[in-house]
């Protein structure tokens, strides 16, 4: 599923992350930056060992030894990967407050896509941050992700987003979440 705004566009489609050619894929990292299970450890995996590298560098230069805080993002290059610039984000864990958590994830998606901006980059994609292990419910999550990314793309001429699912079902979540907003707009 494709839609135009403001220019820009928002594809939906199902696939693995890692696989993508856009110029920056999107990592749904922890505070630690050095990798994890789920699409943190897939892209990782793909990327090779200086990715890891250069997050550990990240970690001490830029951020002092600190964790990556939740919403914030930092961008490495993409090494092994198609794809040319890795985007690491924290997205968060969802603990049942509604309103905390949204404002997170929002927050997680604009600066992501600031950041991309920032850097030059003209096309991006997401998988569905904070879904798996951090338990966020793919039919609110869905809502907030497409709000988030349609907000920053009426207000700036991007490019191309696309949010990479990984199954038919959270697919068809971010469909419906997707149709819905449109109609309200
Ligand atoms: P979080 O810790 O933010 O919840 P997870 O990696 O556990 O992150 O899950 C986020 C989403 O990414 C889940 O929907 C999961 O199915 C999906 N996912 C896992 N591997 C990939 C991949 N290679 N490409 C795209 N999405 C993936």
């Amino acid at each position: 599923m494709k839609v135009e705004l403001n220019g820009n566009s928002l594809e939906l489609i199902i696939g693995d992350i890692t696989k993508q050619t856009t110029e920056a894929i999107v990592n749904a990292a922890n505070g630690t930056l050095m990798g994890g299970g789920g699409v943190d450890g897939a892209i990782h995996l793909a990327a090779g060992d200086e990715l890891v590298e250069e997050c550990k560098r990240i970690r001490e230069d830029d951020l002092d030894g600190n964790y990556l805080l939740t919403g914030r993002a930092v961008i490495t290059k993409g090494y092994r990967l198609p794809a040319d610039y890795v985007i690491h984000t924290v997205g968060p864990v969802w603990e049942g407050n509604r309103e905390v958590s949204e404002e997170k994830l929002k927050s997680a998606y604009k600066n992501s896509l600031q950041l991309a901006m920032d850097n030059g980059i003209g096309s991006i994609s997401f998988p569905s941050i904070s879904t798996g292990v951090y338990r966020y419910p793919v039919n609110l999550a869905s809502k907030v992700a497409i709000k988030a990314i349609i907000d920053f793309l009426e207000e700036n001429q991007f490019g191309r987003v696309v949010l990479t699912l990984f199954s038919e079902k959270d697919f068809n979540t971010y469909k419906e979440a997707l149709e819905s907003i449109l109609v309200k707009n």
